[in-house]
């Protein structure tokens, strides 16, 4: 992960609301959440700010899916398009 830019952004994971290690990337449009109840993902900012307002029980789908990752592969949670307010899609992204 040293291939990104890292700016130490303290925070609570976007998924289950605990308090987790975040840290934005990519001029601030990606984060990177290290949480102790979700494992680690990725999610855009504007991802973020649709998955937000969602009840517990919609989040805790991504949540799960995350637990999932491995050594390999880190969930990347993202919008459709910049402007979208509605799914959010996620991915398997490389580590490397
Ligand atoms: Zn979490």
């Amino acid at each position: 992960m040293d291939t990104f830019s890292y700016t130490e952004a303290g925070n609570v994971c976007p998924l289950c609301k605990r308090p987790a290690i975040c840290t934005l990337y990519d001029g601030g449009n990606h984060k990177y959440v290290r949480c102790e109840n979700c494992n680690e993902f990725l999610i855009t900012c504007v991802a973020e700010q649709i998955l937000s307002p969602q009840p517990a029980t919609f989040l805790a789908q991504y949540s799960a899916l995350s637990k999932k990752s491995n050594d390999e592969q880190l969930l990347l949670i993202k919008s459709p398009s910049a402007d979208s307010k509605e799914l959010v899609h996620v991915k398997w992204k490389s580590r490397s």
